[in-house]
């Protein structure tokens, strides 16, 4: 590896000891997920979030189709209240997973009524309901409720940020023609803050985990939540199934409540046969469950509703989340952090190919795709102030790797207007040739690759990467940019500059 002019060997014992307890910090955020509701299982380091690290779309549409608003969903249900003792089990299934569309077919088939916990920002992708999938689940009877648009620990972010998330996710189910009352939050994560952000989106109830008693947690807690919920912007239910979970551990949630009655709120993530991920349900497992639980519903005394019979109440008005940053004016540099020497956090989940050795500067993520390995560390000579971020690529067959303003929903990433174009701008030494990509955000929330400029010289001292956009697409309402490598190098950045450029408008 070539090396940069006037840099000193940065390896010392202190760096070393940095750089283990940054490791321990990312290996216990990423436990901490679903964490407290798993407590003493061995199997939650096995659990690999299926959500990418940043929301990014590649070679999907990501926009509405365009019959979405011709969807009409039923009118909403009303409450149905309880009888005393009566036991109300609610079948709900999170995140917009394909095998939804044969979930809902199996609770069809029996009669059942499920909800089902949408993450918008995921409709289209791989691995995910359609657009055409979703509508399919709805129409068979099953609640539509929101899940945000990215799926992300929304107690990670800015209340603001939060807030964006729930409602920007509501807005967009709303449009697609559901009737949007209840939300469940990401892996159960919430805070006084973001339970206040979720009722303030317009939510008759809010999910949480873990505040019922089955062998899986929660041992001094009651076999069902009480009727009608005491708390609706944290509603209680067991711990989420598992590939643990035995037919006769999702019969044994139902028959625990029996005795006293009670609400039990199962939830489910993917349906799956061969390669089960951690919060999977076979297919012949939740098949047996959902026979047997029919055939408990003959007397009455145990029934099976959707949160929205329990919860009631009306679909509430949308409600605007708060704006996300304005746009500035021309010539102003819409990047946040742009010198990189505001530190942030150290990332609890990057792309499989990345590692970063660090923190990220403040409103900045990691992008790595394709068969390489990306590495990502604070660099010890900077441009101006004190920071410039390192990329290592190693190994390259395809793809590409980049340092980038956080594709969010509105604290961090630039905004932008259709039709303008912009002057992208940042310092740079590199062993090989950096290029700029451009990503722009749609409404709903979803980002999309867009662009690349032409590649840059290599050069062992600072130089500056300036390129001018095409017309920002109709529709795109921020836009994110990153100086990366599509090859094996070693690239230094800072000082990085978004800015509308002066006279060139096209619409
Ligand atoms: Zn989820």
């Amino acid at each position: 590896m070539a090396t940069f002019r006037g840099v000193p060997a940065p390896i010392t014992t202190a760096a070393v000891v940095a750089v283990v307890v940054v490791l321990a910090v990312v290996v216990s955020a990423v436990v901490r997920i679903y964490g407290s509701l798993l407590a003493g299982t061995e199997a939650q380091a096995a659990y690999v979030s299926p959500f990418p690290a940043h929301p990014v779309v590649r070679d999907v549409d990501p926009h509405l189709p365009d019959d979405a608003n011709q969807y009409e969903a039923p009118p909403p249900r009303g409450q149905v209240p309880a009888t005393p003792g009566q036991t109300v089990v609610s079948l709900t299934f999170d995140d917009g997973n394909a095998s939804d569309s044969l979930a809902a077919r199996m609770l069809a088939d029996r009669g059942l009524v499920g909800t089902f916990f949408i993450s918008s920002g995921s409709i289209g992708k791989p691995g995910f309901l359609s657009y055409d999938s979703l509508r399919g689940v709805a129409a068979l009877g099953h609640e539509i409720g929101g899940h945000t648009v990215n799926h992300l620990d929304l107690t990670g972010m800015p209340v603001q940020e939060a807030q964006q998330e729930i409602c920007l996710d509501r807005a967009t189910l709303t449009r697609w023609g559901f009737n949007v009352r209840n939300f469940a939050y990401p892996f159960a994560e919430g805070s006084a803050e973001v339970r206040q952000a979720a009722m303030a989106c317009g939510y008759n109830s809010a999910r949480g985990l873990g505040e019922v008693r089955t062998r899986f947690g929660c041992e001094e807690c009651d076999p069902a939540a009480a009727l009608p919920p005491v708390h609706l912007e944290e509603t209680a239910a067991p711990a989420p199934v598992t590939v643990e979970w035995t037919v006769e551990d999702l019969k044994e949630s139902v028959r625990a409540a029996q005795p006293t009655g009670g609400w039990v709120q199962l939830t489910f993530h993917s349906i799956c046969t061969v390669n089960c991920d951690y919060f999977g349900v076979t297919e012949p497992v939740l098949s047996e469950f959902l026979t047997w639980l029919q055939a408990e519903t003959r007397t009455g005394s145990t029934v099976v509703r959707p949160v929205e019979e329990v919860i009631g109440g009306p679909v509430q008005p949308l409600v605007d989340a708060p704006a996300p940053a304005a746009t500035p004016p021309a010539g102003a540099n819409a990047v946040l952090n742009p010198a990189l020497d505001v530190t942030g956090s150290v990332p609890t989940e990057l792309p499989p190919n990345a590692k970063a050795t660090g923190p990220l500067p403040e409103c900045w993520q990691v992008e790595a795709y394709g068969n390489h390995q990306a590495e990502f560390g604070a660099f010890p000579l900077a441009n101006t102030g004190d920071a410039a971020m390192s990329l290592k690529v190693q190994g390259h067959m395809d793809g590409e790797a980049k340092l980038m303003p956080a594709m969010d929903l509105g604290r961090c990433a630039p905004p932008v207007s259709a039709g303008r174009q912009y002057t992208l701008e940042a310092s740079y030494m590199s062993t090989a040739r950096p290029q700029f990509a451009v990503y722009y955000r749609v409404e709903r929330g979803v980002w999309v690759y867009w662009t690349s400029s032409g590649f840059f010289p290599p050069s062992d001292s600072f130089a500056k990467a300036q390129w001018v956009t095409p017309p920002v697409p109709p529709g795109a309402t921020a836009i994110s940019f990153g100086l990366g490598l599509a090859e094996n190098g070693e690239l230094v950045t800072d000082d990085y500059a978004l800015m509308e450029t002066p006279g060139i408008h096209t619409g």
